[in-house]
């Protein structure tokens, strides 16, 4: 037995009876709703790990209730289609489904993509991968839940952008980014700024963690193009 909840949201009994008995015998508890708006609800209620959602549905089709769903949730849904041609039109609205099975599947394979479902979100959302969240490389510590930097055990304070910025370039190692493309990132697209700004502040974190500033071991500069971090990452 395993404790995951499956949501089933399918308006024709039989396929949705058969769907539901298949997955208890798999071990999964299962959930079933008749309509969009029950859907919705019972995702709520329920808290499943997973949503099998039929397309065509009464009260609230299966694209709207996807959508509101995105609004709160990432977890792992998986659309039941008529056909193909169904499926791709879906797939270009880009709802943020993570898969497809076309009717008529066979129950096996609605299995087999659950189970899949399941290992990658488990595998993303690992609590314990989130709670060690910090990066560290030689003696600087960049602390991710905390928005913190330490330079051998010491606090070092920096400022919102200056985290950002330091952050962006750590969890990118070795890949060289140009001043425009940094300020895009951290300032975005739509900030009044001049690229000075990436320098100035690619200037105020070196004075705060490099050893020697005027001789970096963590932010590089590349002539010509840009910044990259170096150093790997544990
Ligand atoms: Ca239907």
């Amino acid at each position: 037995m395993n404790e995951d909840t499956i949501l089933v949201v399918e308006d024709e009994k039989e396929i949705g009876e058969l769907v539901k008995d298949y997955l208890e015998k798999e071990g999964f508890q299962v959930v079933l709703a008749l309509d969009g708006k029950e859907g919705l609800h019972l995702f709520h209620e329920k808290k499943p790990t997973l949503i099998v959602l039929d397309i065509m549905l009464p009260e609230m089709d299966g694209i709207e209730v996807c959508r509101m769903i995105r609004t709160e949730s990432n977890i792992p849904v998986i659309m039941m289609t008529a056909k193909k041609s169904e499926t791709d039109k879906i797939i270009g609205l880009g709802i943020g489904a993570d898969d497809y099975v076309t009717k008529p599947f066979s129950p096996g394979e609605l299995v087999a993509r659950i189970k899949a479902q399941l290992r990658r979100y488990k595998h993303f959302s690992n609590p314990a991968e989130n709670q060690s969240h910090s990066l560290k490389v030689d003696q600087l510590e960049i602390d991710l839940k905390g928005y913190n930097v330490y330079v051998a055990g010491k606090k070092v304070n920096v400022s919102a952008k200056e985290f950002q910025l330091l952050h962006f370039l750590a969890t990118h190692p070795g890949q060289v980014f140009s001043r425009e493309q940094l300020f895009n990132q951290i300032w975005g697209f739509e900030s009044y700024g001049d690229l000075n700004t990436v320098t100035v502040y690619i200037r105020k974190i070196r004075e705060k963690i490099e050893p020697d500033p005027s001789n970096p071991t963590f932010i590089k500069t590349v002539w010509g193009i840009g910044y990259k971090f170096e150093g790997s990452l544990s």
